[in-house]
């Protein structure tokens, strides 16, 4: 098997309208190479000063007391679960709606998911998750799809009742609120992603857990550093998983630089979109509500004959993407877990129907309706 993300992210170049922003992004990449010379200078590779410094910006953002910066978004959710004491046999409620690393922390740290169907607004079903608790429910893991908070009212409710604790996984909402209040610090902890593909994105791996809890934190910093109380006081054998230095001076790069206009820009066009969409009867945009401050990590639409849009799109220039056309209790890796097909309804369809825009912060309007055009030329000659 071939490391396969340099020619998928060569292949995008073929677009006039990439999803993917790459190139773009860094083009003040000399300013942040002076910086790493001087990490190198000092010798300060692992957990570095830079680290404490994003921690502290991130806990900012996320209007948290803590912050614990690490290996990626997937380690973030892993060693969260990990700290809440999350073990074999336990079982972590998740939407069947997510990304593959929120089913892999799970798994990956012992537990079982067990899957619950979404809403339209592809965010889990909260009316739905008290028909999945067991005694051996310990977590509920909610996922800010798209950058678009979840009722979080409802979800800490059920917790809160039945004494479980829950983890947000934040990955694509960096700066998303809800009612008012920043994504990652609406639960017990909050798990971020620096993946070159999310809003905040550094040269490789990165994430970061965001908690009001001291003592969440305090064993955090402890998991994800071999569980070393200091240099010969080992007080759990645990991982390593720290955010390299050397990230961790893109991602302040970016937050410090970057951070306010990445988020502006793609609430700017997805408004865009949703202003010129609103009147092709063959899509459906989410309805926006005045409770959440999305920030479009993805722009989403429902699409009558998707793939064919997506082709029509791709062949004009467009890069269509869908996230995602399978969703997790129908994948290959949740066979033993015994769903099939029609268990989660909502999920099924709305993998059928969803296509993507690129909506980063480099798009411009007249590329924006470029591309409604092409969707609009789309359904009138068919
Ligand atoms: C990207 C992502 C993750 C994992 O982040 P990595 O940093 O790539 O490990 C987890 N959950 C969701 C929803 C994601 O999109």
């Amino acid at each position: 098997m071939k490391n396969f993300y340099p020619q998928q992210y060569k292949a995008d170049e073929v677009f006039k309208i990439n999803h993917n922003y790459l190139s773009e992004q860094f083009t003040d990449c000399d300013e942040i190479l002076e910086k790493i010379k001087s990490i190198v200078k000092d010798n300060d590779f692992t957990l570095g000063s830079t680290v404490d410094e994003v921690e502290k910006l991130i806990a900012k953002e996320a209007d948290t007391k803590n912050a614990i910066a690490v290996g990626s978004g997937t380690d973030a959710l892993m060693l969260s679960l990990k700290a809440l004491g999350v073990d074999k046999g336990d079982e972590v409620i998740t939407t069947s709606y997510t990304f593959y690393a929120t089913i892999g922390a799970i798994v990956t740290a012992g537990a079982t998911p067990v899957f619950c169907d979404c809403r339209e607004d592809y965010n889990i079903d909260y009316s739905k998750i008290i028909e999945k608790i067991t005694p051996r429910t310990k977590v509920i893991m909610p996922v800010h799809w798209a950058g678009r908070a979840c009722n979080m009212e409802k979800i800490n409710e059920v917790a809160t009742e039945h004494n479980l604790k829950v983890i947000e996984d934040a990955c694509h909402a960096l700066q998303g609120e809800y009612k008012n209040k920043r994504c990652g610090g609406l639960s017990d902890i909050g798990c971020f992603s620096f993946h070159p593909l999310k809003n905040l994105n550094v040269w490789g791996d990165g994430g970061i857990i965001t908690t009001n809890s001291d003592i969440l934190s305090e064993k955090l910093r402890l998991l994800r550093n071999h569980g070393l109380r200091n240099r010969d006081i080992c007080e759990e054998f645990a991982y390593n998983s720290r955010l390299d230095t050397i990230q961790a001076v893109v991602a302040k790069h970016v937050l410090e630089n970057k951070l306010e206009n990445i988020t502006k820009k793609r609430i700017e066009n997805a408004h865009y979109y949703d202003l010129i969409l609103k009147d092709i009867l063959e899509i459906k945009t989410l309805e926006r509500s005045k409770d959440i401050k999305e920030v479009f990590h993805l722009y989403l639409l429902q699409a009558k004959r998707r793939d064919m849009l997506a082709k029509h799109l791709q062949s004009n220039g467009v890069d269509a993407k869908v996230h995602y056309p399978v969703p997790m209790h129908l994948q290959p890796a949740a066979r033993k877990y015994r769903y099939s097909k029609g268990d989660f309804p909502v999920s099924e369809n709305l993998a059928e129907n969803t296509i993507s825009l690129p909506v980063h912060e480099f798009i411009t309007n007249e590329q924006i309706e470029y591309t409604c055009n092409l969707i609009r030329d789309f359904y009138s000659k068919s």
